[in-house]
């Protein structure tokens, strides 16, 4: 149960790459908030809601143990976190603070297969994921634990090669390294406590978990309309990218054509509305969606 009766706590990553997309979704589900006096806490004003704005080392085992009732942290530090004992449930993943846990060496280094590795030492900030990795491809190395810079340990012969995390690719290409092999695939997850809120709670906790599903799979998606002829209307629908049962409409005074209104869940590109006016469409518009549930 949490620790402070009466409210809700969520946990946000207090400054790095997850921090404002993290707060965007909170008040994208509708919460609203006031600065602290310590930046540590900001207080949700229409709920009984406090954000915790901490490291995002500490997330996990704050949610895990309960003095957080809901988190939002990368995976790569869940799994970074994962020691044996509580754990904190993943609720879903959120489609933002994508990144590559990889590993990558100098251009000196023959790299042939993980196995190249073999008796040579490592830098990273993620060991046990390091370690994971080698041990399913049976090799032993040593690892240098770095809390930043991992990139330059090999041009300082501090390692033979890195295992960092990588978004664009840039600081590896700055610091001559090549990627080699991916040991983990990381975006931002909602993780909720397993010992979970005090009752009175508990119907608040799941609908701000049920706002924010809903601007997550708003993401990106959204509402097509068009008219098309009846005889082309299956072709029509097949094109439109990830959409359900669309509705079918009678147009007015028009027997052989029908309105098709859709909620597309894949990116409606330039070449979806070619192709559907290849097929017949026509007044295709398409819409951004604000909300969904
Ligand atoms: P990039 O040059 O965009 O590939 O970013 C690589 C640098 O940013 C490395 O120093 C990484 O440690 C750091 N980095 C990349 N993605 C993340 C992330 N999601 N969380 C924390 N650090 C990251």
């Amino acid at each position: 149960m949490s620790t402070v009766q009466g409210r809700l706590r969520i946990a946000v990553q207090k400054s790095g790459r997850l921090a404002d997309r993290s707060l965007e979704l909170i008040r994208d589900a509708g919460l609203k908030w006031v600065k602290g006096h310590n930046d540590l806490l900001y207080r949700v004003e229409n709920y009984p809601i406090d954000l915790l704005r901490v490291r995002d080392d500490d997330i996990p085992t704050f949610v895990a143990d309960g003095v957080c009732d809901l988190g939002i942290v990368g995976e790569n530090v869940l799994e970074e976190d994962k020691n044996g004992g509580a754990t904190a449930e993943v609720v879903m993943p959120l489609g933002f603070g994508r990144c590559t846990l990889k590993l990558a060496v100098p251009p000196t280094l023959a790299y042939e297969g993980p196995h190249s590795l073999q008796g040579l030492r490592i830098a990273t900030s993620y060991p046990k994921i390091l370690r994971r990795f080698l041990n399913d491809n049976g090799v032993q190395s040593d690892t240098v634990v770095m809390r930043g810079a991992v990139e330059v340990a090999p041009r300082l012969k501090l390692a033979s090669a890195i295992c960092d995390l990588v978004s664009t690719g840039a600081t590896l290409e700055a610091n001559g390294l090549i990627a080699k092999e991916t040991v983990f695939e990381s975006q931002a997850v909602l993780i909720k406590s397993p010992t979970g809120p005090e009752p009175e709670l508990a119907h608040l906790l799941e609908s701000i978990i049920e706002r924010m599903a809903g601007v997550v799979s708003s993401q990106g998606a959204k509402y097509v309309m068009l008219n098309a002829p009846r005889s082309a209307l299956d072709e029509i629908t097949a094109i439109l990218p990830g959409a359900g049962a669309p509705t079918v409409m009678p147009l007015m005074g028009r027997d052989d054509a029908v309105a098709v209104h859709a909620v597309c869940q894949e990116a409606v590109f330039w070449e979806t509305l070619e192709k559907l006016k290849a097929a017949g469409a026509s007044a295709i518009l398409v819409l951004p969606i604000e909300k969904m549930m």
